[in-house]
């Protein structure tokens, strides 16, 4: 399949249309309904919406508990009536029931569960976001304790492996960058890959990843793959132990946008150096270096002003193919100064038939930022820039109809939704 920038993968308008919803193995939704389960208090959990979200009144839980007021502290364990259903939205794995002295070895999301005696259970699941038609308070905010002020999705119960404890997402959109997080004592020597890549349209499926040390915890980036809304499964392996885990994508519900290009343009996905420019940005994407970033990401314009959304379903021609856009487009007039998004080294730097005027520059961790269309390219290969520098000027080269900055923002060599990074350390 031909890579190209805004006419890159060919898709079904199914495939936009579809949502996976989140789903619980039957066995998981089972366990959780036959016993007395325990629910452990997290911090932001109300007693109103830790009983709503199982079809309890609130008045229920504060008798069963003995509680004489609703106000509830962290880490507090509330018993929970046997019988009720799950929360919604259920989307990690819960621990399966273990006697305390066993030692957790393998944690399998569809390993069957025992039935368990009526006592204390662990509390399958962190509340997750409700969806827009459930009618709740609004939470209150969490104290900010970490360099990403606001995350994009909310972050699942963490499970527990080999003493390593994984944080995931709990639902994810197509062209999400994300962060897989590992804590503990042996975080660092565990191995990530993500087995639902296989059969998907990327560059090395499935590959085994060595997480990156960051603050305390490891971290692997990862990334939802435009075009599909299966769900997203992982797979941590720490010694001979391995925990699976599944997160529900959702699709971008985007209308497919009619192009009609002039054929100078067209004319040029078939330059006779268009070999060569997928060649180099491949080389790009197949970069494996070490995270090189240690301050969040910034946009590359003053102006965040979009003038094409990523992951826009396109033709450019009637009856043609639809595909996606890889990247988003920020109007800027000519010699607009083009900013490096973060610390790295420049891998690609020139002027390319379809992107025109290109900087690429490597971030380390899979991470490639890339600038198309400038004017000027102001930067060479093999130079280490700041996050701020300016790499070249905003122009309308290459496959471009106006003044632009395309950037893409790559992960191991697919595209992810640049704004998710701007303001924060991690996507
Ligand atoms: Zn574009």
């Amino acid at each position: 399949m031909t890579r190209l920038p805004c006419l890159f993968k060919s898709v079904t308008f199914a495939l936009l249309l579809g949502v996976s919803a989140g789903t619980v193995p039957a066995g998981m939704a089972q366990a959780g309904m036959a016993a007395t389960l325990v629910y452990t208090v997290r911090a932001g959990d109300t007693l109103y919406r830790i009983a709503t979200e199982r079809g309890l009144k609130p008045e229920d839980l504060l008798r069963l508990n003995g509680l004489a007021s609703p106000t509830l502290s962290v880490g507090q364990t509330l018993k929970i009536p046997s019988g009720t259903p799950a929360p919604k939205a259920i989307t990690a794995q819960p621990a399966a029931p273990v006697q305390p002295a066993q030692p957790v070895r393998l944690v399998q999301p569809v390993a069957p569960v025992q039935p368990v005696a009526p006592v204390q259970t662990v509390a399958p699941v962190q509340p997750v976001k409700p969806s827009p038609a459930d009618v709740q308070p609004p939470r209150p905010p969490l104290p900010v304790v970490s360099v990403n002020p606001a995350p994009v999705t909310p972050k699942a119960a963490p499970n527990v492996i080999a003493g390593v404890t994984v944080r995931a997402p709990s639902r994810l959109k197509m062209g999400d960058a994300f962060v897989l997080r590992l804590s503990g004592e042996k975080a660092g020597t565990a191995t990530v890959s993500f087995p639902s890549e296989v059969g998907e349209d990327v560059r090395k499926p499935a590959e085994a990843l060595t997480p990156t040390g960051a603050a305390g915890e490891y971290v692997v980036l990862g990334r939802v793959v435009l075009g599909k809304t299966t769900p997203l499964r992982y797979s941590v392996t720490v010694g001979q132990d391995v925990f699976r885990g599944s997160i529900p994508v959702t699709g971008l519900d985007q209308p497919i946008q009619h192009l009609t290009l002039a054929k100078s343009l067209t004319d040029r996905l078939t330059a006779p150096n268009r070999p060569a420019e997928e060649k180099v940005v491949e080389a790009g994407y197949a970069l494996r270096t070490p995270q090189a970033w240690v301050r969040p990401f910034a946009a590359p314009l003053s102006s965040t002003a979009v003038s094409s959304s990523f992951g826009q379903p396109r033709t450019y021609l009637a009856g043609g193919p639809v595909a996606y856009h890889y990247g988003m487009d920020f109007p800027a007039p000519v010699g607009t100064a083009v900013r490096a998004v973060n610390d790295g080294r420049v891998v690609i730097a020139g002027t390319y038939p379809v992107r025109g005027g290109l900087v690429a520059i490597d971030h380390g961790a899979g991470l490639l930022s890339l600038y198309f269309h400038q004017s000027s390219v102001l930067v060479k290969v093999g130079q280490t820039v700041k996050r701020g520098d300016v790499v070249g000027r905003v122009g309308t080269t290459g496959l471009s109809a106006g003044p632009h900055l395309h950037l893409e923002m790559r992960v191991r060599g697919e595209a992810t939704l640049p704004t998710e990074y701007f303001n924060r350390l991690w996507p």
